[in-house]
């Protein structure tokens, strides 16, 4: 019972004064402090979500925010760490959940007594950016002589993959976040794990009902499947598509609008550039290099040209945030044999947005967009996605 363990450590003093006080970064090199200032003495727990992750997790024992000019319990970070929320999420604990820019482990993580008399308790926690190795450990993916992220990528990007011929097109719906991890947390205090699910079940509920898609989603209650689990549903099935939604969370209330996220270019051209490396090492160097690119090429387009499409649809049922198709590498999209995007529905930080996300008419609506979209994409992607490479003209030699 780790609450228990917590009121025990408090040796006598009074509820009301568990504080957080301060919350403090330092930067040293790779490594970057973070320090959880309090009033008392307390038990606390850091973790990465599945051990390696681009969130940093610290639990308490209940207390009261009190840092000032911080009243909303959310800061901007440094070093590894952009951004960083406080939330009472049960009646006997808190959290602070740290966002980072890149996937880290914690190397240590321990507790100091004040400075001085009358000064504040300190909880240290020094995370550091995860190598390739830990990442490539921690994600699952045992592949043989891959040795780097890149690599890792160039692999996923390589595999060729057609889904098999069905009567009905398989979806995969990803309610983002889930169980320990609540993901934004809205104004009100909409939960973004909770948002993710019901409008995961809705769009299946409208998907299925079309009579055309079989819809699989990632959970179906408030657990946590690591990213591994949730691409694992994916290629398993075999799908045709892969949806992960999501809601965002901006420092500003005025940012709102729904955005789609494919994977990052950078990421991909890395991978073509391995694939041309090593294509190099055989006899027909232009053959293979032509047919790797178009399949770059083909697959990428797939999610972007899905992403496109979905925007269009989304857009008409609601505001768009500014450049709505962005690119990044997250977990869920790294795996590219399967069309894939991200979808941020608006903006829990954000009043109307979060009614919206809130609101089941308002599911309705952008569920509706989010199905059109699918029809759209499938009736003029064709099936023939690969049929170009037959008929490419090859250079003269
Ligand atoms: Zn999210």
């Amino acid at each position: 019972m780790t609450v228990l363990a917590g009121i025990l450590t408090l040796g006598g003093a009074g509820w009301a004064d568990q504080e957080v006080r301060d919350i403090r970064f330092g930067v040293d090199g790779e490594r970057t402090r973070v320090v959880i200032e309090t009033a008392e003495p307390a038990d606390f727990r850091a973790f990465t979500l599945d051990g390696l992750s681009d969130r940093l997790v610290v639990d308490l024992p209940d207390m009261r925010w009190s840092v000032t000019g911080l009243a909303a319990g959310e800061g901007v970070g440094h070093g590894l760490v952009d951004a960083f929320r406080f939330f009472n999420n049960s009646a006997a604990s808190s959290r602070v959940v740290f966002e980072l820019e890149h996937p880290a482990v914690i190397v240590s993580q321990f507790a100091l007594d004040p400075a001085h008399n009358g000064g504040n308790h300190r909880l240290v926690i020094d995370v550091e950016r995860a190598s390739d190795d830990a990442f490539q450990s921690a994600s699952g993916f045992a592949l043989g002589h891959a040795s780097s992220l890149d690599s890792l990528i160039a692999e996923r990007v390589e595999a060729v993959y057609v889904p098999p011929q069905r009567e009905r097109r398989v979806v995969v719906v990803d309610p983002g976040h889930g169980g320990r991890d609540p993901g934004s947390i809205g104004t009100r205090g909409t939960h973004e794990s909770d948002v993710a699910l019901e409008a995961a079940r809705e769009l299946r509920r409208q998907l299925e009902a079309t009579g055309r898609y079989e819809v699989l989603l990632t959970r179906d209650r408030d657990i946590y499947p690591s990213w591994e689990q949730r691409v694992g549903v994916m290629a398993e099935a075999r799908a045709d598509l892969f949806i992960s939604l999501h809601a965002d969370s901006s420092s500003s209330s005025s940012v709102h609008g729904a955005a789609v996220y494919t994977l990052n270019d950078r990421a991909e051209s890395r991978a073509r550039q391995r694939a041309r490396q090593d294509a190099n090492h055989t006899a027909q160097v232009d053959v293979n290099n032509i047919l790797v690119e178009l399949e770059l090429r083909e697959k990428r387009n797939q999610s972007s040209a899905f992403a496109e499409v979905l925007l269009e649809h989304l857009g008409n049922a609601g505001p768009l945030l500014a450049n709505p198709h962005r690119q990044a590498n997250l977990f869920v999209l790294l795996d590219p044999r399967v069309p894939a995007v991200l979808v941020e529905m608006g903006f829990l930080t954000n009043r109307t947005d979060e009614n919206n996300l809130n609101s089941a008419s308002a599911r309705r609506r952008q569920m509706a967009a989010i199905v059109s979209g699918i029809d759209d994409y499938f009736a003029n992607r064709g099936d023939d996605v690969f049929a170009d490479s037959d008929t490419i003209a090859l250079p003269a030699r």
